[in-house]
């Protein structure tokens, strides 16, 4: 959820619905991980749990719906999660600005221990989003990355459109040189030689310039 509308829709839908859930630190997590169920995938990156809570999960990040590839994902993590058993591992904070638990999460499969988040950028469904300090698995989700990126998989099934000669990382993400809310935003910018360059960075595309 990177543009504002949609955040503060989220924001007041999120509130909404969790008004009467009992606080998060009343349920202890042994280790950081807790054994929960997966009720609903609202999108590749978020759901809600058996219990009502709700998670998000960290280093990555899906394609927002109603744009390319936002349908599979969804459809890809419904299918493996809803209904499951599911292992959370905390990250380093342990909520987000929408009381959503920030997590790493695990899927127990016939004595196979999947780690869901990677899974997903395996697939090609998600760019990986390194957002400091929740970055303990990065280094695993850019190989993932890399690995779909070298087959073809999902977003990276599909030529990219008006190649840059360089792009630029700037708030967390990649953008084009031109793009207004880079500039605008006035915060450190790093130039990237090319896409694959930035968003290996762990810097998915603006979706307000489009890279
Ligand atoms: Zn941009």
């Amino acid at each position: 959820m990177l543009g504002w509308c949609a955040c503060m829709f989220y924001f007041y839908s999120t509130r909404e619905r969790s008004r009467n859930l009992p606080p998060v630190s009343d349920r202890p997590a042994q280790n950081g991980v807790q054994q929960v169920v997966v009720r609903k995938a609202f999108d590749g990156d978020s759901g809600r749990l058996a219990d009502g809570r709700e998670y998000r999960l960290v280093g990555i990040d899906t394609p927002e719906k109603g744009h390319r590839f936002a349908d599979e994902a969804r459809a890809y993590v419904k299918k493996m999660l809803e209904g499951r058993k599911v292992s959370l591992e905390a990250a380093t904070e342990a909520k987000d600005r929408y009381s959503r638990i920030l997590s790493w999460m695990w899927l127990e499969d016939g004595g196979e221990k999947r780690f869901v988040n990677e899974e997903i950028v395996r697939a090609g469904l998600a760019f990986v989003f390194k957002i400091k300090p929740n970055v303990r698995y990065i280094d695993r989700l850019i190989a993932a990355q890399r690995d779909a990126r070298a087959a073809g998989r999902g977003v990276w099934s599909v030529p990219r459109k008006n190649v840059e000669e360089y792009y630029v990382v700037s708030i967390g993400l990649t953008h084009r040189p031109d793009c207004e809310k880079m500039i605008r935003a006035r915060k450190k910018k790093v130039r990237c030689e090319s896409f694959d360059e930035a968003v290996d960075a762990g810097a998915p595309p603006c979706r307000t310039c489009g890279p």
